[in-house]
C-alpha cells in the first residue's frame, strides 16, 4: 500500500519534473524572504553578543575544541561519501549527488535562517551538522535505478520503482531520526538544544529534497541525455555495479523502528505538554536572561561580526587546512591514480585485442597455405612463433584469475527470481545484465539448463566460471576446491558442441619433446604430453641411437564400423551374407556409403555369422580424419539401403563390437584398423654400446624372451612390445587424438635381429597394424594440440592428397614407438631400468631420496612394471 503511494508520487515527480523543481525552488525562495514580508515571532531570540564578552560566555576553549573536532569529522564523513561515489566510476552519479547536496544545503540554509532567526555566522554549525545527515548512498541507489535503463521511458519507470522501494524505509528512518534527535531539544543544555534543532531540520529538509527535487532532477537528466552514448554507459555502470544494501529493509528492523517512534512520540508529547504555556519560548526567554551582556545596541554590528569570526580563528584554520588537504588528496592523487589505472587497463585491453587479432590472422594464413613444416628456431626466442597465449597455470592469492575468494561464500544480494527472469527474457538486456549469482538463481530454478550456461550468458568463459561456482560452492561445499583447476584464457568456443560438455576448466599436462628423429630422411621433433618422468628422456635417447634414420611404410588404411543385424532365421541371415559378398552388390552398397562423405570411401565389408545374428564390418578410408563419425554415418546409410531390399533385417545396433573400438580385440591386431604401419632401422654396434650402453646380443636375447615368449605366455593380443602404449598415449594427448583409442593403437610387435656381414649391428622393426589417428576433427582442432600437429608439419587436412597428413602422423607414431622400444629394451638389457626410473620418475618434493650420498640405491627395486 505505502509502496504504491510512493510509486504514484514517483511517477508524478518524473512526469512533471519542471513543475516539481520550480515548486521546490519557489518554496525555498519564499522561505528565504519570509521574514521580510511577514515577520514571524522568533522561535528563539536572536543570539547577539557584546563586544569583548564573547569569549568568556559562549566560546570558551573547550567548546571551540569540541566543535572543531565535530566539524572535522563531518567534513571527513562527507569526503568519504563522495569518494565512495567517485569509485563507482560514473561521473553522472557524482554529478547528480553533487547537485542534490548543493540544493539541499541551500534549502537548509534558507530554512534555518528564516525559522530560527539566527545570524549568518551561526550557520557554520548548522551546515556542519547537515552534511553527515545527507544520505548520499540512498541518492546513489536512486540514481542507479535511473541510469540502469535502456531508454528514457524505462529510466523514468525505474525512478518511480526506486522511490516505491526506498520511500517507506526512508520515511520511517526520517521519523525515527527526527524523534531521536528531537530528544536533544529537551535537554535544557543550550548549545545541545540549538544543535538538535539544526539536526532535526537537516533530516527533514534532506527528506523533502530527496522525495521531490531529486527524482525530478534525475528525470530531467534522462530527458536531456537522449543520446545512445549516455545509455551506452550502462555497461560501465553494470561493471561498477553499486552493491548497496537491499533497499527493502529487514521487516523486523522496520517493526523495531515503528515501536521506537511511537515511544519517542510519547516522550515528546509528555515533555512538551507542561511547557505549552511558556512553550519553547520559555527556554528562549531563559536563555535571553542568561545573556547578561546582551545589550549590543551601542556596538557596531560589522565590528562585532568580525570580532566573532576572528575569535574563532584557530577553529577556522583547522577546518581550512583539513578541507585543503582533502581537496589536494582527491584532485592530485586519487583522480590521477584512477586515471593512470584506467589508462593501464585500456592499454592492456588494446594489447590483448591486438594479440587476438594477430593470432587469428596467423591461424588463417597457416590454414590457407597448409604449411608443410614449421622449422623451430630455438635460438630465437623473440620469434613470434613463441608468443604464447597466456593461460592460468598457477594459484596465487593475489591473482584475480584464481577461483573465487572466500568472499564468494557470502551469498550476494541479488534481484528477485521474477525480476531476473524478466531481464533474462528481455531481448535487449538478456543474461549479460545479470550477475553470476542471479544466473545461478535462474539455473537452480530450472530456467537455464546447467549444460547450456555458456549459451545462455553468451560468454563461454563466464559460463564455465558459473558452472564452477555451482559445482564448487553448491555441490562440493567449497569454492576453493576447484582453485587448482585452471579455466581462464581458453578458447571454449572450439570446445562447445565438439570436444567436451559441462566444462569446468582444462587440464594442463606437461609437454616435452624427443628428437630429432630422422624419419624417411626428415628431421622430426616429437611432442609428448606426459606426467611419467623418464619417458621423454628415454625416447630421446632412442632417437639419438637412430642417427641413421628410420624407414616407414603405411601398409593398410581402413577405419571400421561393425554393426549387428538380426534375421528371423539363419537361412535368411546366410542368404543376406552371401548377397553382400557378391562384388556387384558390394558396389551398390559402396555407392550409398560413399555418398555420405567427400572423403570416406568404402573398401570392403567383412561378414561373420553367429546363429541368426549377422555382423558386418565396414572398412573405409577416411582421409585425414580418424573416421569414427564418418564410418557411423556411412554405415547407417548403407544398412538402410540393405534393409529396403531385405525388410526382415532388424538393425540391432550400429556398433556390434565387431568394429572394434576402444576395447582390446584380436580382429584389430589381425585385420588392422585405421593405419597399419611398419617401421625399421639399423643401429650400428658402436651406437648400441655408446648411446644405449648395451650390446646387440643382449638386446636380441631380452627382446626374444620378453616381447615374444613373455607376451605369448601372458596370452597377449597385440602386446608384443615393451611399452608402445607409453609413446602412443603421450603423442595422442599432445596432438589431440581420442585418448581412449590408445588401446588398439598401441598394438605393436617389436622385432630385433642381428645385422650386417658379421651380425654385429642391430636390426629393429615395429609393426603397428591399428593406429587410429587423425589430423582433422576431434581434439585436433584445439589450439594447443593444433600447435603440436604444426610442430610435426601435419596440421589439418592435406588438400593435395587427402589422408597424407594422417598417414604421416601414423608413421611418426610408429617411429617414435621404435625409438622408445629401443631405449627401454636397452635399459632392461643393461639392468638400468630401476635406477633411472627412481632417479627421474619420483617426486623428490614428496618422497625421501632413494639414494644415499654416494648414489647407492636405498630402496629395493621391486615396484616397476614394464
Ligand atoms: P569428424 O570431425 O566427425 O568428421 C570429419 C569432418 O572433416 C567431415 O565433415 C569431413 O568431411 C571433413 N573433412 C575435411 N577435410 C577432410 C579430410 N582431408 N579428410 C577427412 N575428412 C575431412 O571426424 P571423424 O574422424 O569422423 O570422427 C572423429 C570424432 O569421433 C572424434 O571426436 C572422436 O572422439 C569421435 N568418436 C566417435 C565415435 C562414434 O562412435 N561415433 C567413436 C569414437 C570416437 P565430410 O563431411 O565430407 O566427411
Amino acid at each position: 500500500m505505502a509502496s504504491s503511494l510512493y510509486h504514484v508520487h514517483g511517477e508524478f515527480c518524473t512526469n512533471h519534473p519542471w513543475e516539481v523543481i520550480v515548486g521546490t525552488l519557489t518554496l525555498a525562495a519564499c522561505m528565504f524572504t519570509l521574514d521580510r514580508q511577514n515577520p514571524l515571532p522568533p522561535m528563539k531570540p536572536v543570539i547577539k553578543s557584546c563586544h569583548g564578552c564573547v569569549q568568556e560566555t559562549e566560546y570558551n576553549a573547550v567548546e571551540v575544541v569540541t566543535m572543531t573536532i565535530l566539524r572535522s569529522l563531518a567534513i571527513l564523513y562527507c569526503y568519504y561519501q563522495f569518494r565512495k561515489l567517485y569509485k563507482i566510476g560514473s561521473r553522472y552519479v557524482l554529478g547528480i549527488v553533487g547537485v542534490f547536496t548543493l540544493f539541499s544545503s541551500f534549502i537548509f540554509t534558507t530554512t534555518v535562517v528564516n525559522i530560527l532567526k539566527i545570524e549568518i555566522s551561526d550557520l557554520k554549525d548548522a551546515l556542519f551538522f547537515f552534511l553527515p545527515l545527507i544520505d548520499m548512498s540512498k541518492a546513489g541507489v536512486l540514481a542507479q535505478f535511473a541510469l540502469n535503463s535502456k531508454n528514457e521511458l524505462e529510466g523514468k519507470t525505474n525512478i518511480a520503482k526506486g522511490l516505491a522501494e526506498l520511500g517507506p524505509s526512508i520515511t520511517l528512518d526520517t521519523v525515527v531520526e527526527t524523534l531521536v534527535i528531537g530528544v536533544g531539544t529537551l535537554s535544557g543544555v543550550e548549545r545541545l538544544e540549538m544543535l538538535s534543532w539544526f539536526a532535526c531540520l537537516s533530516v527533514l529538509v534532506n527528506y523533502v529534497v530527496f522525495m521531490t527535487f531529486y527524482p525530478a532532477c534525475l528525470s530531467l537528466i534522462l530527458e536531456f541525455s537522449k543520446s545512445d552514448k549516455f545509455y551506452a554507459t550502462k555497461e560501465a555502470w553494470n561493471l561498477f555495479s553499486f552493491k548497496e544494501e537491499d533497499p527493502k529493509s529487514n521487516p523486523a528492523l522496520q517493526r523495531v523502528k515503528l515501536i521506537m517512534s511511537f515511544g519517542l512520540m510519547l516522550v515528546h508529547v509528555h515533555s512538551r505538554w507542561p511547557l505549552k504555556e511558556s512553550g519553547v519560548y520559555s527556554i528562549e526567554a531563559h536563555r535571553a536572561q542568561q545573556q547578561p551582556f546582551n545589550n549590543t545596541e551601542d556596538s557596531d554590528p560589522t565590528e562585532e561580526y568580525f570580532t566573532r569570526w576572528l575569535a574563532l580563528g584557530a577553529d577556522h584554520i583547522v577546518i581550512l587546512i583539513l578541507v585543503t588537504a582533502l581537496l589536494i588528496k582527491l584532485i592530485f592523487f586519487e583522480i590521477r591514480e584512477n586515471q593512470s589505472n584506467l589508462v593501464e587497463i585500456h592499454q592492456e585491453l588494446l594489447k590483448e585485442s591486438e594479440e587476438v587479432e594477430r593470432i587469428s590472422k596467423e591461424t588463417t594464413i597457416v590454414t590457407k597455405s597448409q604449411m608443410p613444416f614449421i622449422n623451430f628456431s630455438l635460438e630465437d626466442p623473440s620469434d613470434s612463433t613463441y608468443d604464447n597465449k597466456e593461460v592460468q597455470t598457477t594459484i596465487s592469492a593475489s591473482n584475480s584469475d584464481a577461483e573465487s575468494s572466500p568472499e564468494d561464500d557470502v551469498p550476494k544480494v541479488c534481484k528477485s527470481l521474477e525480476d531476473c527472469l524478466k531481464i533474462y527474457n528481455d531481448v535487449d538486456l538478456g543474461a549479460t545484465a545479470l550477475t553470476d549469482e542471479e544466473i545461478i538463481l535462474l539455473i537452480k530454478n530450472k530456467h537455464i539448463a546447467s549444460y547450456q550456461i555458456e549459451k545462455a550468458v553468451d560468454d563461454p568463459e563466464r559460463g564455465v566460471n558459473i558452472r564452477r561456482k555451482i559445482l564448487g560452492t553448491e555441490l562440493l561445499g567449497s569454492s576453493q576446491l576447484l582453485q587448482g583447476l585452471p579455466y581462464r584464457n581458453y578458447d571454449y568456443s572450439l570446445v562447445m558442441g565438439a570436444c567436451c560438455e559441462n566444462v569446468i576448466g582444462y587440464m594442463p599436462i606437461p609437454v616435452g619433446y624427443a628428437g630429432p628423429l630422422i624419419l624417411d630422411g626428415k628431421e622430426i621433433y616429437v611432442p609428448m604430453a606426459t606426467t611419467e618422468g623418464c619417458l621423454v628422456a628415454s625416447t630421446n635417447r632412442g632417437c639419438r641411437a637412430l642417427k641413421y634414420g628410420v624407414t616407414s611404410s603405411v601398409v593398410a588404411d581402413g577405419m571400421t564400423r561393425g554393426p549387428v543385424v538380426r534375421f528371423p532365421s539363419i537361412v535368411i541371415a546366410s542368404q543376406v551374407m552371401k548377397w553382400i559378398q557378391e562384388p556387384e552388390n558390394f558396389q551398390k552398397i559402396k555407392e550409398k556409403f560413399d555418398s555420405s562423405s567427400r572423403f570416406a570411401r568404402l573398401q570392403r565389408i567383412t561378414t561373420k555369422i553367429a546363429g541368426r545374428f549377422l555382423f558386418l564390418r565396414f572398412v573405409a578410408t577416411t582421409g585425414d580424419a580418424m573416421g569414427m563419425n564418418m564410418l557411423s554415418k556411412g554405415t547407417e546409410v548403407s544398412l538402410k539401403y540393405v534393409q529396403t531390399l531385405f525388410n526382415e533385417m532388424e538393425i540391432l545396433s550400429l556398433s556390434g563390437n565387431f568394429c572394434s573400438d576402444k576395447k582390446p580385440a584380436a580382429i584389430n591386431w589381425i585385420e588392422g584398423r585405421g593405419k597399419s604401419v611398419v617401421c625399421e632401422a639399423i643401429v650400428p654396434a658402436n651406437l648400441v654400446s655408446s648411446v644405449l650402453k648395451t650390446n646387440v646380443h643382449a638386446l636380441i636375447e631380452v627382446n626374444n624372451a620378453k616381447n615374444m615368449v613373455g607376451s605369448a605366455v601372458a596370452g597377449s593380443i597385440g602386446g608384443f612390445n615393451a611399452h608402445a602404449a607409453n609413446i602412443v598415449t603421450a603423442l595422442f594427448l599432445a596432438t589431440g587424438q581420442d585418448p581412449a583409442q590408445n588401446i588398439s593403437s598401441s598394438n605393436c610387435m617389436t622385432l630385433m635381429e642381428s645385422w650386417g656381414p658379421d651380425g654385429e649391428d642391430l636390426y629393429i622393426s615395429c609393426t603397428m597394424p591399428s593406429i587410429e589417428i587423425a589430423t582433422i576433427g576431434g581434439g585436433t582442432i584445439l589450439p594447443a594440440q593444433g600447435t603440436c600437429l604444426e610442430m610435426l608439419g601435419v596440421k589439418g587436412s592435406n588438400i593435395a592428397e587427402p589422408g597424407a597428413n594422417a598417414s604421416q602422423l601414423a608413421k611418426i607414431v610408429c617411429a617414435a614407438v621404435l625409438a622408445g622400444e629401443l631405449s627401454l629394451m636397452s635399459a632392461l638389457a643393461a639392468g638400468h631400468l630401476v635406477t633411472s626410473h627412481l632417479r627421474h620418475n619420483r617426486s623428490t618434493t614428496l618422497l625421501p631420496s632413494a639414494f644415499d650420498r654416494n648414489q647407492n640405491l636405498l630402496l629395493p627395486p621391486c615396484k616397476y612394471n614394464v
